[in-house]
């Protein structure tokens, strides 16, 4: 038990100590602060009684309840994270460094914890501290340059020799000139200088050149270092050596263009075929196929938009006699013609075919019946009204038309279809060279 003048000279003493002392229960409620503590953590004399101690750590240090509550299961005294950076959070939000030391107390029966701190502001680190840090500069896997502020080099750790492939003592007292590869021109450095003595960061790509001559490409970031005064005294470049990382970018993306290219290739041989699987390759019109394969999509538009709809089958007469006396190549010279003349002579949204041989199919979607005749008597005159000229033969070929009107209840392609080609028949036997409607 103390005596009354021992506990006044130890309550003057916790008093007036320039470090922060604290007694906290179990559970982490403040029961005393002294003065220096309130003082170091901006906090009203007095005020900082029943807070928690879990207010004055800064919020990053979520782990710290856990730990609070770890050190009352299990007390006994200790500095706090030796070794490591410990800040105390102000009541104005800022983080202050501080030295920890808890211990743990018994006062009337209670286990309480007494917890010092130091403030640590305008200390210089410890030697331990250099030690670690020297120790982890050296180790980087990153190369770390030093240079004076004129760029002289003062210390390299030994990634940074790795990287350039010189030996410490080789760089040390150089200018980092030594490691140019010519790659960049003046201008890009000026600008890295210009930022860096401002005080501020570079961080970027630099292609330097190695002691065997080859080149280097060195992720890098360059800060400055400022003396108290704020005046730059030396700057620390950290670098990686991406040479690899890059040349296998650069593998990748010309891989990626060329197949980018071979797509684009194959895209418009695949188009190539699809039209040339629709196309008649003599009359360059669209081909029986075509025609089943749109056809349907026609009535559905026709359907949709209540217009008419006319289907036309031509066949040329007395074709089998053009080969016999012209020639295949005169027959074919007249197929072609009559291409020419269906292709030129229809719009956007008609669909003009060779079905077979001889034959042609006209679709045109909008056409009412004396449109469609007009237009079918039109290809029949055109093809009346001259012959053909081929390698200096005329040959004189007529048309049969059949035309019919494409039912707008529900009748089907092939059943119009089969109208027409009942007209055509019709043409036929009625002397060829006509157009004939469908009648029913
Ligand atoms: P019709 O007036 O009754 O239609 O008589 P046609 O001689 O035209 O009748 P047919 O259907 O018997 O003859 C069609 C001919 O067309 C037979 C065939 O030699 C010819 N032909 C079919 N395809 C081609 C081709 O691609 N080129 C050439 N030159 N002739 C073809
Ligand atoms: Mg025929
Ligand atoms: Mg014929």
């Amino acid at each position: 038990m103390l005596s009354t003048r021992d506990a006044e000279l130890a309550h003057a003493f916790v008093e007036a100590s320039s470090d922060a002392l604290i007694v906290a229960d179990d559970r982490g409620r403040i029961l005393f602060a002294n003065a220096s503590a309130e003082a170091l953590l901006g906090h009203e004399p007095g005020s900082l009684r029943s807070h928690e101690v879990d207010e004055l750590v800064p919020a990053r240090f979520h782990q710290h309840r856990q730990q609070r509550e770890e050190f009352a299961a299990d007390p006994h005294p200790r500095p706090m994270g030796r070794g490591l950076e410990l800040f105390a959070r102000h009541a104005a939000g800022h983080e202050i460094p501080v030295d920890i030391a808890l211990t743990p107390i018994v006062v009337g029966g209670r286990r309480l914890i007494g917890c010092a701190l130091r403030d640590l502001r305008g200390r210089s680190q410890g030697p331990d501290a250099l030690r670690i840090q020297a120790t982890a500069l050296r180790s980087a896997a990153n190369g770390i340059v030093i240079t004076d502020k004129q760029g002289y080099i003062t210390w390299v750790n030994p990634a940074a020799c790795t990287i350039t492939g010189y030996r410490a003592f080789e760089l040390i007292g150089q200018h980092t000139r030594i490691l140019k590869s010519g790659h960049h021109d003046p201008a890009f450095y000026k600008a890295i200088w210009e930022t860096i003595t401002r005080g501020e960061t570079w961080s970027g790509t630099i292609v330097n050149r190695r002691k065997d001559g080859t080149l280097c490409d060195e992720q890098q970031t360059i800060a400055p270092v400022s003396d108290d005064q704020g005046w730059v005294t030396h700057f620390i470049a950290i670098k990686q050596d991406v040479t690899e990382q890059r040349r296998t970018q650069s593998a990748l993306a010309a891989a990626h263009a060329e197949l980018a290219a071979r797509l684009v290739e194959i895209e418009s041989l695949n188009s190539m075929l699809r039209e040339q699987a629709v196309r008649d390759p003599l009359t360059g019109l669209h081909n029986r196929r075509f025609l089943h394969e749109s056809i349907e999509r026609e009535i559905a538009r026709a359907a949709r938009s209540g217009q008419p709809m006319a289907v036309v089958a031509l066949d040329l007469d007395h074709f089998k006699a053009v080969n016999d006396v012209h020639g295949h190549a005169a027959g074919d010279a007249v197929l072609r013609h009559v291409g020419l003349l269906l292709r030129s002579h229809v719009r956007a949204s008609d669909l003009a075919c060779r079905t077979g041989g001889e034959e042609f199919a006209v679709v045109l979607p909008g056409s009412p019946l004396p449109i469609a005749l007009d237009r079918a008597e039109a290809w029949r005159t055109a093809l009346a009204a001259a012959p053909v000229e081929t390698a200096g033969t005329a040959v004189a070929c007529t048309m049969s038309v059949g035309v019919a009107l494409l039912h707008a209840e529900g009748e089907t392609f092939e059943q119009c279809w089969a109208r027409a080609d009942g007209a055509l028949y019709r043409a036929k036997q009625q002397g060829r060279n006509r157009v004939v409607c469908a009648e029913d």
